[in-house]
C-alpha cells in the first residue's frame, strides 16, 4: 500500500520551520531592509529539516511495510491509499487549500500534527479524518490497513506514548537526496540530525508556550541507551556525526544529561550536537562536561531584561546578572550561544524593548534572535486574555514575526521597526563581528 506524508509550504522569502513553537511553525520573517533580506536568505538556505513527527512517521510506517513517499508538492500526489498531511499554524491557509486539492483528486487523507491537535475542526471542514496528539504513536498503535479500508473519518486520538524508547529511530534518510537535514549552526553545510532526547516541559511559562501544551508538562525521556544506538546508528552507516536535540529544555535532568554525556565519552564516538535549554538547568560544572562530549552550540531563552515583563507573563527565569555570567562563561568555553529574546510582550513598551536590545548587546552571544509575543491558540494566555483581542483574520500571520493582537503599548510599526532595528544593530557591531570573525576565521 502506498502512503504519501504531504508536507506543504506558503511561498515565502524566509525559512518555515514547522518543527518549531512546538510544532506550530515559525516564520524567520526578519524584515524587509537589505541586510534583513540577506540574513534571511542565508538562514532559509542553512537550517531546513521538517518536524520530527514526519520522520518518526515514515519509519512506523516503513516498519510496517508501507510503501511511504515525502512530498512538499501536491502536484507530485496523484495517487495513494493514504495522504497525511501536515499542519501548523505557521501553513494552515495553504494546507487548507491543499486538502481541497486532495479532495477533488478523491485521495483519502488524513491531517497531522500539533496545529490540528488544537483546531481539528478547522481542518477536518477538507480532511476526511485528524489524528489528535503525536501521530506517530497513532501509526505505531492502530491497524493502518483497517483504517484505509473502513475509510474511518472525524478525530482519531492518539493516546500520547509515555515509553519513547517504542518507536524505531526516524527515517532522516528519506531526506538525504534533497541535501538535508541541515543546521547551519552546528555543522556549517553538512548534515545534521535532529534527534530527541525528552519531550514534555514543566515551567511557568506553559502560560504562554505551546510545547507543554503539545508534549505535556511531565518530562519524558528516551533511555540513554536507546539514544546512543541511534547516534551509532547515524555516525556508522552514513558517516554523520553533527546532531541538533530538539528537546524543549535539554537538560532539565541534570544527571540523565551527565549519564548521556559520560556515555558518550567512554564510547569515543565523537559527535558535535547542539540543544535548546533553560539557563535553569545549565551551570559552568555542566556545561564543561557536555563540551567534552561534543557540545557546541546552545539555544536559551531569554526573552526580556524586565523583571516585571517576565512576571507578569508566568516566565521563571533566573536574574540577570547570572544569565548573562553564564552565557559569557559557557562561551568561553567554545560553546556557541543563541540567546532569544521576545518584544511585545502583554506589558512591554517601547522603552522596556529597548532595553532588551541593549541587554542582548551586553551579552553578546555568537547568535541572538528577536521575535514579536504570539498568543497561541491552545495556550492558557490566548483563553483568558487574547482570544477576543486577535487582529488578524489569518493563521499563517501567527509567524512569532507579526503583531497578530492589539497591544495596550506598542503598534505593529513599533515592533517591525524594533525588530529590523535590533537585528542591524546586533549583527553590524564592530564587537559582534571581530567575535563572529575569529569564532569561524572566515
Ligand atoms: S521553558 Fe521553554 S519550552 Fe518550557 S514552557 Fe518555558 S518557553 Fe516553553
Amino acid at each position: 500500500m502506498k502512503i504519501i506524508i504531504l508536507d506543504p509550504y506558503k511561498k515565502s522569502n524566509s525559512k518555515i520551520n514547522k518543527d518549531q513553537a512546538g510544532g506550530y511553525g515559525t516564520s524567520n520573517e526578519f524584515g524587509d531592509n537589505f541586510f534583513n533580506l540577506i540574513l534571511s536568505y542565508f538562514v532559509k538556505k542553512l537550517i531546513q529539516y521538517p518536524p520530527l513527527y514526519v520522520a518518526y512517521s515514515i519509519s512506523v510506517l516503513k516498519k510496517k511495510g508501507y510503501d511511504v513517499f515525502y512530498e512538499n508538492d501536491i502536484n507530485l500526489v496523484n495517487s495513494a491509499d493514504l495522504c497525511l498531511v501536515t499542519s501548523s499554524i505557521v501553513c494552515h491557509e495553504t494546507e487548507l487549500q491543499v486538502l481541497k486539492k486532495l479532495k477533488e483528486k478523491k485521495i483519502y487523507t488524513g491531517v497531522i500534527g500539533s496545529f490540528c491537535t488544537t483546531v481539528p475542526n478547522l481542518y477536518l471542514k477538507e480532511s476526511d479524518f485528524v489524528i489528535s496528539g503525536e501521530p506517530e504513536f497513532f501509526l505505531l498503535r492502530e491497524d493502518i490497513n483497517s483504517l484505509i479500508k473502513e475509510k474511518k473519518r472525524g478525530i482519531l486520538k492518539s493516546a500520547s506514548g509515555k515509553n519513547l524508547d517504542e518507536l524505531p529511530f526516524p527515517s532522516w534518510e528519506t531526506f538525504f537526496n534533497s541535501g538535508g537535514p541541515k543546521a547551519f549552526f552546528i555543522n556549517k553545510f553538512g548534515k545534521t540530525i535532529p534527534i530527541l532526547a525528552s519531550r514534555g516541559c514543566p515551567y511557568s511559562c506553559f502560560n504562554y508556550c505551546t510545547y507543554p501544551t503539545q508534549q505535556g508538562r511531565t518530562v519524558r525521556r528516551r533511555s540513554v541507551k536507546n539514544i546512543i544506538s541511534e547516534i551509532k546508528l547515524w555516525k556508522e552507516k552514513y558517516n554523520i556525526n553533527s546532531f541538533l536535540f530538539r528537546d524543549p529544555v535539554f537538560s532539565i535532568n541534570n544527571p540523565q544529561t551527565e549519564e548521556l554525556c559520560n556515555e558518550l565519552k567512554k564510547r569515543d564516538l565523537k559527535i558535535k550536537f547542539g540543544i535548546e535549554t533553560h539557563l535553569n538547568n545549565l551551570n559552568l560544572h555542566l556545561a564543561k562536561i557536555l563540551y567534552s562530549a561534543g557540545l557546541r552550540y546552545v539555544e536559551v531563552g531569554i526573552e526580556s531584561s524586565s523583571e516585571e515583563v517576565l512576571k507578569d507573563c508566568k516566565r521563571f527565569s533566573i536574574k540577570k546578572e547570572k544569565e548573562l555570567d553564564l552565557v559569557k562563561a559557557i562561551e568561553k568555553i567554545g560553546i556557541k550561544v543563541k540567546t532569544m529574546f521576545i518584544y511585545g510582550m502583554p506589558t512591554d513598551n517601547y522603552k522596556s524593548c529597548l532595553d532588551t536590545l541593549n541587554f542582548s548587546k551586553q551579552i553578546n552571544a555568537t547568535y541572538s534572535q528577536f521575535s514579536i509575543f504570539t498568543p497561541y491558540p491552545g495556550t492558557p494566555i490566548y483563553d483568558t486574555e487574547y482570544k477576543n483581542k486577535i487582529l488578524t483574520k489569518k493563521f499563517e500571520d501567527f509567524t512569532q514575526w507579526q503583531l497578530v493582537f492589539k497591544h495596550k503599548n506598542l503598534s505593529t510599526e513599533n515592533l517591525k521597526s524594533l525588530v529590523k532595528k535590533s537585528y542591524k544593530e546586533y549583527y553590524l557591531r564592530s564587537i559582534w563581528l571581530l567575535k563572529y570573525f575569529k569564532i569561524y576565521r572566515l
